[in-house]
């Protein structure tokens, strides 16, 4: 799945622009304990971009990623549909992707997010979730048929 670097944006469209809230996201980091910052820039259907940063807690277990704030912000004003996700950290040799967690909070919301991850030279690499979450669990899993037994019964 080696996808190649994409040079950073020239002008202030619209990938410029999701990028460059990424990246003011970035400097928002609550991280005092991993030192690790991470922006994100959600871009709805509707146009508008939702940014977030990681907020960490001295109890660590709380913290809560940069996606899933800003998914949180985004659904919390009544947005439910997301064309377009720009994440960066200061990460300079390659780039960050999703956590885990990050990745099922977005597959919520549909796989074909269009997943771009920028480095601080504000290069990138663009992915579809599905690509990075594949086999994925959504909600479409919960309406099909469930046998009503199994071997053990
Ligand atoms: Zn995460």
């Amino acid at each position: 799945m080696e996808k190649e670097i994409i040079p950073a944006p020239s002008s202030p469209d619209l990938e410029g622009k999701l990028f460059h809230a990424a990246h003011l996201a970035k400097h928002k980091a609550y991280c005092p304990y991993s030192n690790f910052r991470v922006g994100v820039a959600l871009l709805t259907s509707s146009g508008k971009i939702y940014s977030g940063c990681n907020v960490e807690n001295a109890s660590y277990a709380l913290a809560t990623c940069a996606e899933r704030t800003a998914v949180c912000k985004a659904v919390s004003e009544g947005e439910l549909s997301f064309d377009k996700i720009a994440i960066t950290s200061d990460v300079e040799t390659g780039f960050t992707g999703p956590c885990g967690s990050c990745r099922q909070t977005l597959a919520e919301f549909g796989l074909d997010l269009d997943v771009y991850l920028i480095n601080p030279k504000n290069e990138s690499k663009a992915y579809k979730l599905r690509e990075l979450l594949p086999i994925a669990f959504t909600p479409r899993d919960l309406l099909k048929h469930r046998a009503a037994h199994d071997v053990i019964d």
